[in-house]
């Protein structure tokens, strides 16, 4: 992996984590018209909750990746040390694992 490989992940990271953060659904719930419309607009806001939850999560691994990216740690197996691989880290840039090791940790928590 080189250096530009790394600045181009690293971009498109900034780029993702500039996107989720400029996406703050609002939780209000103001005036409803009916019971159906406040069941329709609270199952709603469950449902930004969740994505918010999904946004945070991805937002912490999205900031991990760019602060191993300042550190000589990144594309490094978090597990054994291997290099993770160039074709993994485009498919997902913020892999912490070789393929192996996700593999061996999804099939221990299955
Ligand atoms: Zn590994």
């Amino acid at each position: 992996m080189t250096e530009d490989q790394v600045r181009h992940l690293k971009i498109h990271l900034q780029e993702q984590l500039a996107s989720l953060q400029s996406e703050t659904p609002a939780l209000a719930i103001s005036h409803c018209a009916d019971e159906n419309e406040f069941a329709s607009l609270v199952a709603d806001a469950y449902t930004r909750v969740a994505v918010n939850e999904r946004s945070a999560r991805r937002m912490q691994e999205i900031e991990e990746a760019l602060r191993m990216m300042d550190g000589m740690e990144y594309g490094y197996c978090r597990e054994c040390g291997g290099e993770i691989g160039w074709a993994r880290l485009q498919a997902r840039p913020t892999a912490i694992f070789c393929v192996d090791c996700q593999e061996e940790r999804e099939r221990s928590a299955a």
